[in-house]
Order: C-alpha cells, then structure tokens, then sequence
C-alpha cells in the first residue's frame, strides 16, 4: 500500500486547487490525486465558452504536475476507512494518506429510460463529441434552459447549427431571473434563431436509424440528430456516505472545510458549507467557489486552520449578453431590479427579510467586491435604497 501525506479524490478543478493549495504550506509532503475521468485536471468553463469562440483546447489544462502531484487517472476510489486513513480504488489498489480531500464534484442528472447517446455536458469528452457533430452539421435538441443548456444552445447556435431548446419552466434561467428578464431572454434566444419550446417537459427520447425523436406531451415529437441534456448535478456524496460522514445536500463541512471525521476535508462542488455573510449552510456549483474554497481546504490540510469566509460569485455569457453574480439568487427571493436599459444592463438585488442576500450583475462589471459589501450590511433596506447603489454598465 502506497501512502500520501495528502490524497485528493477527483480530479477536478478544486482537486488542482487543493494541490496548489498544499504547495503554499508544504513544500516537500507527498500529494496524490485520484481522478475518475482519463485527463487531467481542466478548467470546465471554456467547454461552453471559449472553445466555441476559438480559443485553444489546449489552454484548458490546469498543468496540475506543476505542483509535484502523483496522478491517477481513469480510477476511481470505491471506499474510504476513515479508522485505518486508507481508501481503495476500483483497481484493489489501496492508498493510505495523512489527510484526505474528497472534491468528487457531480454527476450530471440524466433523463428517464432516454437511449444511449444524449450527451449529459459535463467534461471535455462531452465537448469533443459534441463539436465533432457541429462540425459535421447535425441539429441539436438541447434539454433544459438553465445555466448549461442556455450555453450551450448559444454555442451551437454561433456555429449556425439548428437548436430546439426544450425547457420546462415559462422562460430561461427561470431558477436565477425575475420572471420577466427569464422571459424575455427566450424571446432573445429566438432573434438569435434558436427555437424555444417553454413549458415542455421530456415524457420520453427515442432513436432509429441514428436519429433522436424527443416527445414532451400531446406536441408533435421533435426531431434531431443529437441530443444534449443539462440538467443540474446531483453531488457525488457516496463515499462520504460510506465513510460514515453527514451529508445533507452535499458532503457537511465547518467553517475550515473539515467533514465530521478528523483529516477528511470536503470542497467545491461537493461541499456543504456555512457560509457566515449569508448565516447559512449552502453548496455552490461555481469556478470562483471551486477554485478558492479548493486551495483553502489545501492549506488547511496542510495546517493553516485558516476560515472559508469567501462569498463565491460565478458568470454566464449567452450570446452577446453577460453577467456576474454574487451570494444567493435565487428567483424565490423578492428582487429589486434597477435597469440602466431594460433588459440590457442593469443590476438586480436579491432580498430576504430586508437584507441583499445576492446581486445579480447584468451585463455590469467591475462590481463584485461593491456587490459582496452590499450583501454584507445588516440592512433592512427599503426597495429605493437600492435603486443605483451599484452603478450599472
Ligand atoms: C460545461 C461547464 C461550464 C461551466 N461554466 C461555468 C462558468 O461559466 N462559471 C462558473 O462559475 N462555473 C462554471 N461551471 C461550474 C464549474 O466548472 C464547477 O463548479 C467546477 O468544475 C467544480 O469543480 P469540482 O472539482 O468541485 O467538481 P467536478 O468538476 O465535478 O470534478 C470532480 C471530479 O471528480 C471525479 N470523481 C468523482 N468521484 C470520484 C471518485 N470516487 N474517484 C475518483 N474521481 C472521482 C469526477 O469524475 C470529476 O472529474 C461550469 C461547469 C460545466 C460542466
């Protein structure tokens, strides 16, 4: 049995952080990454992004073996023995550690008894299957209307593909947007030639003859040459579960990333945190999130015993639009929406009992940090407090 000073499973974003995050620590400890996927570490992003603008595939590598970090690709671990510090991977290789961090992320939802071929985008396999049917002409259904499959219906539709966006809510990214801004960025997305069916549910896929038929209701069944779904993740709790660890909606972590057994450290994706500027527990599926909270659980690994006071922000671009957003929002939370050009550009706030709980920056910058104070004030704010608080554009 081998044995690392640090042993990462997954290999992530948050892995790769994690490793750097040792680094600033530790120079000399051993670190061992585990990861299910063939590649190492990448950068998730530009998938949906810049790869379909002509950025090169190669700068999505995060260059993990900078660090000095033994990797094992293809493997996944299978159990964790908190007692005996020691996982086992899908090979019966068994690999002890002194501290161990699980950032084993999501797995895509899927949808019910659907063939064999609809492309869950999640990794950059799945974008190279999908770009090779772009570029081979093919006509996309796309399901879903949150924050994957409005990327990716853009970026199909910037290469001039046909796309027919199923969506079950009444607009796009219905789950973040007031009502009116979710609909209306549908209507937006047809302009651009995307045809948008909302309020459709998948009942059923099928394939023949190397095509798809996507039944959702009493409709006529659309038809397609490929299909790809983006619908949501559900965290990848099972061996913290195994391990004997809480796990609510994620894998539970205090306020230094530690799980409910000494040495075992969750981050990213996977990890349910409190947050102490929202006073609440919350799970973020975001790269700043990934990025920041992975080398933080790195160092303390490695004994820092530094706190994860960090409020992630995350960002989208559809089309020509872009956004950065800050804390919760939610479409659940009353909003203040202050539009410099409606629809545009402008700035929506996110409250709960009186207090910014979240920002929503619409193709506004440079306001993070002004947007993280906002949330930050005891409040109560009245609606025309917020009205040009965060200068728009
Ligand atoms: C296409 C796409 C575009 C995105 N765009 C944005 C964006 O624009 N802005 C933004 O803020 N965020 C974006 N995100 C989200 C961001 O990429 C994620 O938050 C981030 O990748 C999470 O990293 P993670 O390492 O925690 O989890 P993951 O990325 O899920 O990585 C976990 C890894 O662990 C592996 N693993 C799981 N279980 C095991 C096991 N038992 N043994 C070994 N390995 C295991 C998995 O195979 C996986 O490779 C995007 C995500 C995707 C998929």
């Amino acid at each position: 049995m081998g044995r690392f000073d640090y042993l990462i499973i997954g290999g992530g974003m948050t892995a790769d952080a994690a490793a750097r995050g040792i680094r600033r620590e530790d120079a000399k400890g051993t670190i061992g990454i585990v990861g299910a996927e063939a590649h190492p570490p990448y950068n998730r992003p530009p998938l949906t992004k810049g790869l379909w603008k002509d950025e090169p595939l190669d700068g999505i590598w995060r260059k993990t073996q900078e660090v000095d970090a033994e990797l094992m690709l293809g493997c996944s671990v299978v159990s964790v023995d908190p007692k005996a510090k020691r996982v086992t991977d899908d090979r019966g290789t068994d690999h002890g550690y002194g501290a161990l961090l699980l950032a084993t992320g999501g797995t895509p939802r899927r949808l019910k008894d659907a063939p064999e071929g609809v492309v869950y985008f999640r990794t950059v396999d799945d974008y190279r299957k999908v770009r090779g049917l772009a570029d081979r002409g093919t006509g996309f259904v796309v399901v879903g209307g949150g924050f994957i499959g409005s990327e990716i219906a853009a970026a199909l539709r910037m290469q001039d593909r046909d796309v027919t966006m199923l969506v079950k809510e009444e607009g796009l990214g219905a789950r973040v947007f007031p009502p009116d801004l979710s609909r209306w960025l549908a209507e937006y997305y047809r302009e651009k030639g995307v045809t948008v069916r909302l309020g459709k549910g998948v009942d059923r896929v099928e394939s023949r003859d190397g095509k798809y038929r996507v039944r959702s209701g009493k409709d006529e069944p659309v038809s397609a040459d490929a299909v790809v779904a983006g619908l949501g993740i559900e965290p990848n709790v099972n061996l913290a579960r195994q391990a004997g660890l809480v796990v609510s909606d994620g894998v539970e972590v205090d306020q230094q990333l530690r799980t409910t057994s000494p040495e075992i450290y969750a981050a990213g994706d996977v990890a349910n945190f409190p947050s102490s500027v929202l006073g609440r527990r919350m799970r973020v599926e975001h790269e700043d999130n990934a990025n920041t909270m992975g080398e933080l659980a790195g160092r303390n690994m490695a004994g820092a015993g530094r706190r994860y006071d960090h409020l992630p922000m995350f960002y989208s671009d559809l089309f020509d639009l872009g956004y950065e957003a800050v804390g919760d929002v939610s479409a659940r939370h009353q909003t203040v929406v202050d539009w410099k050009e409606e629809f545009r550009e402008g700035v929506i706030y996110y409250l709960e009992a009186g207090r910014v709980r979240g920002v929503l920056l619409w193709n506004t910058w440079g306001q993070v940090d002004a947007a993280r104070a906002l949330i930050a004030e005891p409040g109560p704010f009245r609606p025309e407090q917020l009205e040009g608080r965060l200068p728009a554009g």
